[in-house]
């Protein structure tokens, strides 16, 4: 199984779940050690006593940005950088954990296990 901290959760033992807006959603690209660069995706999520911001770090098959619009309900999951958007109308979705795209439904990632339950 994969450590959960690398995507950029930090101190993991305050997470929890954290339901708002998303506020923002940035992108950008990180240069690695051996030279091949990754997509950095930044959430910004608000709600009315506060905003907190998720890093997701790592390859994903479509642009987030795309996905996601400020303005939408998200819900944060434990250990996950990417939230749950809360808009059912989409016929997919994306892992919350790997950032996978799948079909809508399913009870868990078929890329990384990660239960949507
Ligand atoms: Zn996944």
């Amino acid at each position: 199984m994969r450590n959960k901290c690398e995507h950029g959760i930090t101190g993991n033992k305050t997470d929890k779940r954290y339901k708002g807006r998303l506020k923002e959603i940035r992108r950008s690209k990180e240069q690695q050690s051996d030279g091949t660069s990754i997509d950095v995706y930044t959430f910004v999520i608000t709600r009315a006593l506060g905003t907190m911001t998720y890093t997701f770090r790592g390859e994903v098959p479509i642009d987030l940005r795309q996905y996601f619009t400020p303005g939408d309900r998200v819900l944060h999951h434990v250990g996950c950088a990417i939230p749950e958007l809360l808009d059912k109308s989409k016929t997919y979705k994306v892992c919350m954990d790997c950032g996978a795209v799948i079909k809508r439904g399913q009870a868990c990632c078929p890329f990384c296990g990660y239960s949507f339950i």
